[in-house]
């Protein structure tokens, strides 16, 4: 019974009875609502259920991780950007690698054309020292147990969220630390993600030369988005720290309104020329099919990426944020062509879990590739079976894993086989609605990056802060807006 028994928490094996339990995730929750870490509670009862809002989904006490790898995680993240900005640059390579899985995915496929569509009016802006490319990356990793290392699950280039509500996580631990007691705040390391993601997108506004004259940031995002509250941050940040406005529209707002100047490539909201420019556009939405219900949308995505604001991302970033491209990356040889340094390359692959392409014509060339997907179909818990899809839940585990791979056939292309990671399993006191549970629980550590580059010159690239999502240990999917998991805290040790 819960009432008897005491609840331990990860963290310095803290040690909890239910009704201090009760206290605490009290003080959690009222914290929570007081500092703004919610998510819209899209409750139709209330007049208006946009502003309605509810604490975020979190974890009582933070997650214990080892600092060294920590800090490594955290040293390598402006490598990954450079890399990313390298491999996007390379667009006959993201054409090649993408090729396959693209004649299998009509999404793929449709941002190929984009990139292609727009690559004149891209190669004269550049002339014209207008190109401005903004990235806010996310790594992912789990520890995976058996090697004791952090390994990535994947790094995300598009809408890659959560950045402000984690930071506030950050806060609410340190709280935590102060009203429990036997939690050491000082182990908490610095979440700079409040600030860095919103300086970001200022200095890329700056680059775009529309500042002065009053230039708005366009946020991209999707209608009835519950996640709203991380967002609404990084526009108050704006606001507070730059005197930036940020507009918030869809895809098929954008379409509707948008007029680009020809000639220069300025692109403006409501067709008129008093009208101010756009200097950014930070996509929170764009990554996954549904966001593109008709062509309208389609255009309003050629319209951004023809224009002469600054992109978070371009398409080819998103590109180079795919699973496909991931596992090409981890091939032989294909990092270290886009790396300088063979020191880097060999810290980056330091990240890497084994990655298999499931191309027909890749499996018969490569006999590491056959030799995986023959163990898949052995122990197909071992692995996970990837499409080229973002926002969680697409992937194939398990029993529907050995099915895909006998089905076989050349639409696996579109596909990836990966290695599954291990992680510790944790004991967790999970806050949802209010309510606690206690469970055994597996944590996946997100490090942000921001990267700004002005033509050739790279105006920003650093480590910008940190996210751990936590969920219970017998879900194979691990999204918060899913419902999957809960925000939590790296706790170094
Ligand atoms: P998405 O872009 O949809 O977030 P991910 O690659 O992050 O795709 O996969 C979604 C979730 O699936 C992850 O958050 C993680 O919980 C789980 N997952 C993905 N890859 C692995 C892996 N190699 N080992 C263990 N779990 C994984
Ligand atoms: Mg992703
Ligand atoms: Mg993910």
């Amino acid at each position: 019974m819960l009432q008897d028994c005491n609840i331990r928490c990860a963290a310095s094996g803290l040690s909890l009875s239910h009704a201090r339990t009760n206290q605490l995730v009290d003080d959690a929750v009222v914290w929570a609502n007081q500092h703004g870490l919610v998510v819209a509670l899209k409750d139709p009862a209330f007049v208006n259920p946009e502003l309605a809002v509810i604490h975020a989904p979190l974890a009582l006490t933070p997650v214990p991780y080892p600092r060294t790898r920590f800090e490594l995680a955290q040293q390598v993240m402006p490598l990954f950007n450079s890399l990313i900005d390298a491999v996007a640059s390379d667009e006959a390579y993201l054409e090649t690698v993408l090729r396959p899985a693209a004649q299998h995915d009509a999404f793929t496929a449709r941002l190929l054309r984009v990139l292609c569509a727009s690559r004149g009016r891209r190669a004269a802006l550049r002339a014209a020292g207008r190109e401005v490319v903004l990235g806010v990356h996310r790594s992912d990793y789990m520890l995976d147990q058996p090697s004791g290392t952090f390994l990535q699950v994947e790094l995300n280039t598009i809408a890659s969220s959560f950045g402000c509500l984690s930071a506030l996580m950050t806060r609410l631990h340190a709280y935590m630390a102060s009203r429990a007691g036997g939690l050491d705040a000082s182990r908490l390391p610095a979440n700079p993600a409040l600030e860095h993601i919103p300086d970001a997108l200022a200095a890329a506004a700056a680059a775009s030369g529309h500042v002065e004259a009053g230039g708005v940031v366009v946020m991209v995002v999707q209608p009835g988005e519950r996640n709203a509250y991380d967002q609404q941050w990084i526009q108050l940040q704006l606001w507070e720290r730059h005197r930036l406005r940020t507009l918030r529209l869809t895809l098929a707002d954008i379409a509707a309104g948008a007029v680009v100047d020809e000639a220069s490539g300025t692109l403006r909201l409501g067709g008129e020329e008093g009208q101010p420019p756009v200097c950014v556009f930070y996509f929170r939405a764009g990554y996954t099919p549904s966001d593109y219900p008709s062509e309208v949308e389609w255009a309003a995505r050629e319209l951004i990426e023809a224009s002469n604001a600054a992109k978070c991302p371009t398409v080819a970033y998103q590109l180079a944020g795919t699973k496909k491209v991931q596992q090409d990356l981890a091939a032989p040889g294909v990092l270290e062509r886009f790396t300088t340094d063979p020191r880097d390359a060999a810290l980056l692959r330091e990240f890497f879990a084994g990655l298999w392409s499931l191309d027909p014509v890749d499996l018969a060339a490569d006999g590491a590739a056959a030799t995986a997907v023959a163990d898949a179909l052995q122990r197909p818990e071992a692995y996970v079976l990837k499409p080229q899809r973002e926002g969680g839940g697409n992937n194939l585990y398990g029993e529907e894993l050995r099915a895909a791979l006998q089905a076989g056939g050349e639409q696996l292309s579109a596909f990836i086989l990966m290695q599954r990671i291990l992680p510790p399993v944790n004991k967790s006191v999970l806050v949802r609605n209010g309510r606690w549970q206690e469970a055994e629980t597996l944590s996946e550590l997100g490090i942000y990056g921001t990267f700004v580059r002005h033509g050739d010159e790279v105006i920003l690239n650093k480590q910008s802060g940190h996210l751990v999502r936590t969920k219970t240990s017998s879900s194979n999917e691990g999204g918060v807006a899913a419902g999957f998991a809960v925000l939590d805290s790296p706790y170094l040790v």
